[in-house]
């Protein structure tokens, strides 16, 4: 039962593939930290490709046929995209799903303080975070800042070699007595997660100088006040650009690999179906996964189903009860990250199912936690096609569970499209330092990932 590991079985022509599609890859996670800045870019890929807007394909009164590429843009932070297939949608959709958003530290609301010479950010932190990891440690900030007039200005600090960068200080060893004698998710506390972002008063500024000098930088280079804060979404991020990790480059490290290399895979294998495919190829980047799936631009809105139905109409074929069958009838591969077995933690994984970098794409029959709590959980007809699907296009591909039973678990998109009752199984690359500033994943995984969504978006 023990599956094979890739890099042993590749030939010369398929390790170049597998080096190329981690080189894009690299630039893909350089330049798509945030969801916003991950949707941009899968877009410009999609436009690229030929895909247009739902919108501006509804403006034009477009007919839609087979083979035409359509996207949806929801508010910036998530994108669905479609390959129109030759049977008729209501016979489902091969659907291929992946989140774009990421642990970090997002700026509240009203941020910054002074104190003792320093301005400081204010955090809330977003998603599952151990907080040591955060401190002492080079922050990049990026985000978008919404001006009263409605116009927008864009933050990225601290990616360029010459820009500065930020960061969260944490206590010098020699009087972290009590610190170091605390359980580690006491140690640093939410509230504590405050980034230092100036040290220089302003000269002739009596009340708060250091801050003052903060909002005249601001105001010159990004034409901001204080109050504009207050419509803001600023990101703090580990800085700086993926690597490849390992002597013999066979993994890459990087912030935000959950899940941002499930998208990847997804959008790689998508935009290399040439040929009009039979059913439509749906590919999913959305947002909110790490808190719940919550808000318009989580799963859990229902965008994919307003878009089924707005494409049904363009289709000249629109009906609820055939979008309903759409849906029900349609077969999703749910694309998030497994754990990596990781031998220095080896009594927190059962061995014989857990998922190994290198080994190929994950398949999750069910994820969840303490009694599959949680949980989706894939059908056993569904996973024998799968299997039957992965084996006759050579993918490498391995089963996974997040860890032992009693130890923990983990949810993702999957459960929210199974309630339309399609066909749903969780998918992924395995991971090591999942939710760390820095992850690592394997290359040949992230290949073998591709390899598999575009296998399913064409066969199942
Ligand atoms: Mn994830
Ligand atoms: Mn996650």
């Amino acid at each position: 039962m023990e599956r094979p590991n890739a890099w042993k079985e590749y030939k010369k022509t398929e390790l170049k593939k597998v080096e190329q599609t981690a080189e894009a890859y690299r630039r893909f996670l350089d330049n798509g930290k945030t969801e916003r800045e991950c949707a941009k870019q899968a877009i410009e890929m999609l436009e690229k490709a030929g895909y247009i807007s739902l919108d501006s394909a509804i403006a034009a009164g477009k007919k839609l046929k087979a083979g035409d590429k359509i996207y949806v843009n929801q508010m910036n932070k998530a994108v669905l995209a479609f390959l129109i297939g030759k049977k008729p949608l209501e016979t489902g959709m091969n659907i291929v799903g992946a989140h774009i958003d990421s642990p970090r530290l997002d700026l509240k609301q009203n941020p910054l303080y002074e104190d003792s010479d320093f301005a400081f950010a204010d955090t809330h932190y977003y998603g599952g975070i151990k907080k040591y990891q955060w401190t002492a440690r080079e922050l990049a900030l990026h985000g978008v800042v919404v001006k009263k007039d409605g116009s927008t200005v864009q933050i990225c600090i601290g990616e360029k070699e010459s820009d500065p960068v930020v960061g969260i200080t944490d206590l010098l060893i020699h009087l972290s007595q009590d610190q170091m004698g605390k359980k580690l998710n006491e140690a640093i506390t939410g509230e504590n997660l405050d980034i230092m972002l100036a040290g220089k008063p302003l000269a002739g500024e009596e009340k708060e100088p250091v801050k003052a000098q903060l909002l005249k930088i601001l105001k010159e280079e990004y034409g901001i006040d204080e109050e504009d804060f207050l419509s803001a979404e600023i990101e703090a991020v580990p800085a700086g650009k993926a690597r490849d990790y390992g002597l013999d480059r066979s993994m890459i490290m990087g912030y935000g690999h959950d899940d941002r290399v499930c998208a990847f895979a997804e959008l790689d294998a998508l935009l290399s179906i040439k040929n009009i495919p039979e059913s439509v190829c749906c590919g999913m980047l959305v947002d909110k996964e790490e808190i719940g799936s919550v808000g318009a631009t989580g799963m859990r809105a229902n965008y994919l189903e307003n878009a089924v139905a707005e494409i049904m109409n363009l289709m000249g074929d629109y009906s609820e009860l055939k979008v309903r069958r759409a849906l029900k009838n349609s077969r999703m591969l749910s694309c998030d990250v497994s754990a990596g077995f990781d031998p220095l933690y080896s009594s927190a994984y059962e061995k014989k199912n857990a998922a190994f970098l290198g080994r190929g794409v994950c398949y999750n029959k069910f994820t969840g936690s303490r009694g599959k709590s949680g949980s989706n959980d894939a059908n056993a007809e569904f996973i024998g096609r799968l299997r039957k699907i992965m084996d006759d296009n050579h993918v490498f591909w391995q089963t996974a569970e997040l860890g032992k039973v009693d130890v923990g678990g983990g949810g993702t998109i999957a459960y929210i499209c199974a309630l339309y009752g399609m066909e749903v199984i969780d998918s992924g690359v395995a991971v090591l330092n999942m939710h760390a500033p820095m992850e690592v994943i394997s290359k040949a995984d992230l290949y073998e990932a591709a390899k598999a969504y575009k296998a399913f978006m064409l066969e199942a």
